[in-house]
């Protein structure tokens, strides 16, 4: 496995490959790395020759009062990971060159980033498309994957990917959970083990959210109303940011569940921001 850090070595490396005839796939990460990452790295190494991981905390996508100075990192560690997974190339580039001072281009992807995590986060998907557009610009893949864990993010990309013409594939994989059901977040470490628990809360309301729509419930302010009280039971000092009900490809709100319809939600437990969704009813089920 091989670590690059300049972006002239990493298009080198990538023309070098592409001339080989090689068919690349690109993971991009912010490190500190778990299962849910992983299973990115695994899928993409059934997927192509070679795997690139990108690492890169991103600025542009925090907003000043949000987590960035304190992200944890571990560099060592996610190597070793990545290693073991079966990456190839590891990419981690500086923030300095990723934006010299004199950076002024973004992208930005206009409807779909107007509602949930775009309405609580403004400027955050401005970051997430512009970083990714130039990890695409810098590393060529063939293959791109993404975790329905941040599952606006991925549609957003993916539309991107299609209007600006890259000829890459996306992949959208499955959220990676713990046993009890949280799903795997980085900002989980910020949790005392108390706290975790308290956490699990965002999937209980999913969960009924989920077993009510089995039993035959459609509407959604209804089906909001339990989940409100789940989580208040659950997790008192919770603050739920938003609960939504959406199409999985359109984001657009649904007062009645239908095929395609997601549940999201983004909610503060002791302070610290986390978001999760389920599908309600499956179209198309991912694998
Ligand atoms: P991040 O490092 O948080 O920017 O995440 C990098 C990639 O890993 C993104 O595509 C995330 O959606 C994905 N990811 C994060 N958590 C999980 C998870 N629990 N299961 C699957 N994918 C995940």
């Amino acid at each position: 496995m091989k670590r690059i850090r300049s972006i002239k070595s990493m298009q080198r490396v990538v023309r070098e490959l592409t001339i080989k005839k090689k068919r690349l796939s690109l993971v991009p990460t912010m490190g500190f790395l778990h299962e849910g990452h992983l299973s990115l790295i695994k899928r993409a190494k059934k997927n192509t020759d070679i795997v690139i991981v990108s690492i890169f905390v991103n600025p542009t996508q925090f907003a000043p009062n949000e987590d960035l100075k304190k992200y944890p990192h571990n560099m060592k560690g996610d190597l070793r990971k990545i290693k073991k997974a079966g990456g190839d190339i590891v990419f981690t580039p500086d923030a300095k060159e990723i934006y010299p001072e004199d950076f002024q281009t973004y992208v930005t992807v206009e409807d779909l980033t107007k509602t949930l995590e775009g309405k609580s986060r403004p400027g955050h998907f401005k970051g997430v498309t512009t970083i990714v557009s130039k990890l695409f610009n810098i590393c060529h893949p063939d293959v791109v994957l993404f975790g329905m864990k941040d599952y606006q993010q991925a549609i957003v990309l993916k539309q991107m990917t299609k209007d600006l013409g890259y000829p890459i594939k996306f992949i959208i994989a499955p959220t990676v959970r713990e046993r009890g059901g949280l799903a795997m977040s980085t900002r989980n470490s910020y949790f005392t083990d108390e706290q975790r628990k308290e956490a699990l809360s965002l999937f209980y309301a999913l969960e009924t959210a989920r077993n009510m729509v089995k039993a035959g419930k459609r509407k959604t302010a209804i089906i909001e109303r339990e989940m409100k009280a789940v989580i208040k039971a659950t997790c008192p000092s919770a603050k739920i940011e938003y609960i939504a009900f959406t199409d999985f490809n359109t984001l657009s709100s649904v007062k009645s569940i239908r095929k395609d319809t997601i549940c999201s939600l983004a909610v503060r437990v002791h302070k610290v921001r986390l978001i999760d969704n389920m599908m309600l009813m499956q179209h198309k089920k991912l694998k």
